[in-house]
């Protein structure tokens, strides 16, 4: 799910438009096939995703049509992790919802991923915002990046919700929604609410009480782990390696996956793609451990500016 935003009632009616289209670099074709259908098609030059997207609620031809180019601009986003979208095929339902997002906030209130008989990422959207407010908000790059993992035990959604959570800003940075500096100040400021939430409880503890009670605590904490490996993958490869790396391999052994993943199976497997292990010794030192992971000095290290959060110009 998207972080600090609301539920909302995903019960709604109304017509359906459906696109189907596969990653696009270049031109592309379109075919009208009625006032409420169209297909996109094009010839994929490297990632090969197809998003089969639906609308529900009034959306008019035109937003829709932009509403597509947006969700399609996010997957592509997706390539600057490892150069490739993780799956061959996600589902994107799009809900329009116009209550409560007139006066500001995000034009995506909600978002989640449900992964019953393949993954579709849900996002629902105000339609009536303008499209550049879309391009702004990171809830879709979060249920996209999501689609990095497989499904994770709720006993470690601070695995799921975390990785989204720092996978959210380095994206945005690295597509240059955000500059470096704005991306770091969103992570800061994120770790400071992750810190000040629920101090007497481990990750694993707040993950059990859930993001009702304790979601500062489950989302931060979890990004905050994904840094600390990051960085010290990063560091004592000299660069050669990374989380993108890790992600990357792991796509390639495990992706798609039907089954869910406990956090200590996800990390082992991870631990299994480098030389020497990063995950199970962080997951040990801090998964049943009160407070929250020591992130500051890593906060302050330039390598964060100068490569995790660089600008891809060329994903491939
Ligand atoms: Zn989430």
């Amino acid at each position: 799910m998207s972080g600090p935003k609301q539920s909302t009632d995903c019960n709604k009616g109304g017509s359906d438009i459906r696109h189907k289209l596969p990653i696009i670099f270049v031109t592309c074709a379109v075919i009208l096939t009625s006032a409420y259908a169209s297909t996109y098609h094009s010839v994929a030059r490297a990632s090969d995703v197809t998003l089969d997207i639906s609308f529900s609620g009034s959306v008019n031809d035109g937003k829709a049509a932009a509403l597509t180019a947006w969700l399609h601009a996010v997957a592509t986003s997706m390539e600057n992790v490892y150069g490739r979208f993780p799956l061959p095929e996600v589902r994107v339902r799009v809900v329009s919802d116009r209550r409560g997002t007139d006066g500001g906030g995000s034009p995506v209130p909600f978002g989640r991923v449900t992964r019953n008989g393949g993954e579709m990422v849900e996002l629902f959207v105000n339609p009536d915002r303008p499209i550049e407010d879309f391009y702004a908000d990171w809830t879709a790059t979060h249920e996209f990046s999501h689609l990095l993992l497989p499904r994770i035990s709720y006993k470690q959604r601070w695995i799921s919700e975390g990785f989204a959570s720092y996978y959210q800003n380095v994206l945005m940075a690295r597509n240059g929604s955000y500059t470096t500096e704005q991306a770091l100040k969103k992570l800061s400021e994120g770790f400071a609410r992750g810190r000040a939430s629920r101090p007497e409880l481990s990750p694993n503890e707040a993950a059990r009480e859930g993001v009702s009670k304790a979601r500062y605590k489950i989302y931060w904490s979890g990004a905050a782990i994904a840094l600390l490996a990051d960085v010290e993958l990063r560091q004592r490869s000299g660069g050669l390696e990374s989380l993108d790396v890790v992600l990357g391999r792991f796509q390639e052994c495990c992706l798609p996956s039907r089954r869910r993943w406990s956090g200590t199976e996800l990390f082992t497997q991870f631990d299994s793609l480098i030389d020497e292990p990063v995950f199970m010794p962080l997951y040990r030192r801090y998964a049943d451990t009160r407070g929250f992971p020591e992130i500051e000095r890593t906060l302050q290290l330039e390598l964060l500016r100068t490569d995790v959060f660089a600008v891809r110009t060329n994903p491939n």
